[in-house]
């Protein structure tokens, strides 16, 4: 150094050229004394005076200041050594400066000098400045994130953990802050995670990472809650780190279980009020079906009822009827009987008188007299009785075999003791085989019902012709005479009870015989039918079948 001061090198040359910002600064009065280009250009000053006047010693106040002021940084700075700090200053163009002061105490001149270096920090301080306010921000954003979120190195040791999930987990961010993240999970899953990132980091095949799923999560008082947990993966300055987002699912939870409570609640209730439904549509089934049935008796008891009151109304009829037909006998049989009586009485008084011997033939006539009207009188109260018993439906049929020849010799030899004087029956029987199946007896009686009739309602002398044929199970009569005949306007009435026709009335009769005969061939499911012309003569025709057995 002396060798150049000696060869006249200039220091103060080489301070004004010097790059960076330098100023020689008196401690003892407190003023600056030298500056060198650099530090005029770094506070755009015109001239060195004005700036060593006024410049960054200036007091002029420019709030914030964060790194002080120049002098009242010098102030405290120590008596010796070198000592870096920052300050902001005003440069002469207005605008602000981060600056870097290095300060160096020069103890060897007549008086302590500081020497100071000025570097501008302007930039790196706006951007850390800048750097700062976005990690504010992120801090802030973190922070105040409603989901919790723990930031955890390749080791699981928690780096950064946000209100929420210490909220969540109920620790103070500081407990969690280095702490292995397995405080945070419940057995077995604390077991599995070293594993699970060990994993990870070889395969590069993650479960959580990037798909997100539902976890259970530990809470420092031992109690665990849902979470549904969404990890990525980050890279910062070389080092892997695992950001771990923690959507917490208690109330979801909760209100999943209350949904499927409710729900629960919900079918039950539907169960209960479908049987409380069912219970009731069955009743009202039953109910159906008992009104139903007791629709059902009811009608059976109106049908019986009315049955009832049918067979009432046919038995009183009935009743009436023959009430009717016994009040018509009676008054028929007083003037039917009469005559009959009367003969009998006569002739028993007279043969009384015939007392000799010979008066046998007197005494005879008197007694066919008497025998002829008992006989009337019988067949009166005969057909009487038929037709009671009829009307009571007393009679039931009695099919029985026999021979067609036989039945009507048996009725014409019956005939013959009423025949009148050269009265005769001429016969034609034609039996078949094998023989005939009916009631006989029925049969029999309505033959003597329309021969007696025949005999009665012709002439001396006249012929009556019978004739029987069968014809497989079939019967066809004939029975044919050559009396009064029966006027055309009284054919009509003729099977009528009690009807007898106009020219009749001369000839003793009751009406019932026909009416008889009728219901008997009703009775065997036969018909009958008759021809008569008025003087000529009558023949009733006579048909019945029956049923092989
Ligand atoms: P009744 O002979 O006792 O009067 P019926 O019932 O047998 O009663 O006959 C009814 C009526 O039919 C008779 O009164 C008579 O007028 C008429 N009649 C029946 N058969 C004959 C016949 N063969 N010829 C003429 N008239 C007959």
């Amino acid at each position: 150094m002396i060798d150049l001061l000696e060869k006249g090198f200039d220091f103060n040359y080489m301070f004004e050229w010097m790059p960076s910002g330098m100023l020689v600064y008196s401690l003892a009065r407190q003023k600056p004394l030298k500056s060198n280009r650099a530090l005029l250009r770094l506070f755009d000053a015109d001239s060195e005076e004005g700036f060593l006047r006024y410049g960054p010693f200036s007091a002029e106040p420019r709030p914030p200041q964060p790194f002080g002021t120049l002098q009242e940084k010098l102030a405290l700075l120590p008596p010796d050594g070198s000592h870096r700090f920052m300050i902001e200053a005003r440069t002469d163009s207005g605008a602000y400066k981060a600056l870097q002061v290095t300060t160096t105490h020069v103890p060897a001149l007549p008086e302590p000098l500081l020497l100071l270096v000025f570097q501008d920090e302007s930039k790196e301080v706006e951007s850390a400045r800048e750097l700062l306010q976005s990690q504010k921000t992120l801090e802030a954003v973190i922070n105040t994130a409603v989901d919790g979120i723990v930031l955890i190195n390749e080791n699981g040791i928690m780096q950064m953990v946000n209100r929420a999930a210490s909220q969540l987990f109920g620790y103070d961010k500081e407990e969690m802050h280095g702490r292995n993240v397995h405080i945070l999970m419940p057995s077995p899953h604390t077991e599995q995670h070293n594993g699970y990132i060990d994993n990870y980091l070889k395969s590069g095949v993650g479960k959580i990472i990037g798909i997100g799923r539902e976890v259970e999560g530990l809470r420092k008082d031992g109690s665990r809650f849902p979470f549904k947990l969404g990890v990525s993966r980050v890279e910062l300055e070389g080092k892997i780190l695992f950001a771990g987002v923690i959507h917490d699912l208690t109330e979801q939870k909760r209100a999943e279980a209350r949904i499927l409570h409710l729900n629960k609640e919900l079918e039950q209730k539907v169960e209960e009020r479908t049987e409380k439904l069912t219970e009731v549509v069955n009743k009202l089934l039953q109910s159906n079906i008992k009104l139903e049935r007791e629709i059902k008796e009811r009608k059976a008891a109106e049908a019986a009822l009315r049955q009832n009151q049918e067979e009432l109304r046919r038995s009183l009829e009935k009743e009436k009827e023959l009430s009717e037909l016994k009040s018509r006998f009676v008054s028929m049989a007083s003037h039917e009987f009469r005559t009959p009586l009367t003969t009998i009485a006569s002739s028993a008084e007279l043969l009384g008188l015939y007392t000799e011997s010979g008066q046998q033939e007197k005494r005879d006539k008197h007694l066919r007299r008497i025998q002829s009207a008992v006989t009337n009188l019988t067949g009166i109260l005969g057909d009487f009785l038929s037709l009671s018993k009829l009307e009571e439906g007393k009679i039931h049929i009695n099919p029985v075999y026999f021979s067609v020849k036989e039945l009507g010799t048996e009725v014409a030899d019956e005939m013959q003791s009423l025949l009148k004087p050269g009265q005769r029956i001429e016969t034609d029987f034609q039996s078949g085989h094998p023989e005939a199946y009916l009631d006989k007896k029925i049969l029999k009686n309505i033959f003597i019902n329309l021969l007696s009739n025949a005999i009665k309602y012709s002439g001396e002398k006249s012929t009556i012709y019978f004739k029987l044929t069968q014809e497989g199970q079939q019967i066809q009569a004939l029975i044919r005479d050559e009396g009064i005949g029966i006027p055309l306007e009284d054919q009509k009435y003729l099977f009528t009870r009690f009807f007898r026709a106009t020219n009749s009335v001369n000839i003793q009769g009751t009406g019932l015989g026909l009416n008889i005969v009728k219901r008997y061939t009703d009775l065997l499911g036969g018909k009958i039918r008759f021809e008569s012309m008025e003087g000529e003569g009558t023949a009733f025709f006579v048909q019945v079948r029956w049923e092989k057995q």
